[in-house]
């Protein structure tokens, strides 16, 4: 199978990239894109840069460019749901743009005409991943995750994304990874490992944990990619 694996920063895919082998390397619209087989599997590897533009860019690229036939995201998250510890790991079951706004239409936050507030993941991608976790014994909480072009280190805006979405944990890139596979037919699955509890302290705990959090996260997913048929 052609599978895309991606993360936002390069911290998020250094450990998949160690992991792989060796890989070739190809720039195309500004980023690098590295290829590789692993587990009987073409690979292509990417981190986008932050936000929910450039992963658009980059999930659009691994799909249209590359022939990528499934995607997995690797990554790191602030919590939401105070059960998320740092290093614990989240599968979204759906995800939301959080700061997609036209309620002044009466439409609900997250929402524009002919699009969906909550895109869902891949059913059958979540449930390898809970034989992953099991094999693993590592706990892998699924959830709600909500995407906004912005860090979040603040507790009210945390609750209210949290309240208004459902949302479990919140980051800069799943939704529209999440929106070009759904409009592309492509099954996803969206990993986060936590970093961070979203509130005044997120940027120094972001700082210390993102690479150990990276790598519970990347470890996860190699172990999915081995996974699948
Ligand atoms: N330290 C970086 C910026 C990190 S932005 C720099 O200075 O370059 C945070 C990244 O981690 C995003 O890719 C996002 O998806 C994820 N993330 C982790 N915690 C987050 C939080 N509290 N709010 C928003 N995104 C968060």
């Amino acid at each position: 199978m052609n599978i895309a694996i991606m993360g936002a920063m390069p911290e998020e895919i250094a450990p998949l990239l160690e992991k792989v082998g060796a890989y070739k390397t190809e720039e195309f619209a500004g980023n690098k894109y590295y290829t590789a087989t692993y587990a009987g599997h073409d690979l292509v590897i990417a981190y986008s840069k932050i936000g929910k533009v450039f992963s658009t860019l980059t999930a659009t690229t691994m799909l249209q460019h590359f022939g990528a036939e499934v995607l997995l995201f690797s990554g790191v998250a602030g919590a939401i749901n105070p059960n998320l510890k740092i290093g614990n790991l989240i599968a979204a079951t759906k995800l939301a743009q959080h700061d997609l706004d036209i309620t002044a239409f009466g439409h609900p936050y997250g929402f524009v005409p002919e699009g969906k507030v909550f895109v869902e993941a891949d059913a059958n991608l979540i449930s390898k991943a809970k034989e992953v976790a099991s094999q693993m014994g590592l706990e892998l909480m699924e959830g709600i995750i909500a995407t906004g072009d912005q860090f979040v280190a603040d507790k009210a805006r945390n609750e209210w994304i949290g309240k208004t979405f459902g949302a479990d944990a919140l980051e800069m890139e799943g939704a529209s990874v999440a929106c070009v596979c759904d409009a592309m037919n492509v099954p996803f699955f969206i990993l986060r490992a936590i970093s961070d509890a979203a509130d005044m302290d997120a940027s120094f705990s972001f700082d210390e944990f993102l690479e150990s959090s990276a790598i519970e996260s990347a470890n996860f997913i190699i172990k999915m990619v081995e996974k699948l048929g």
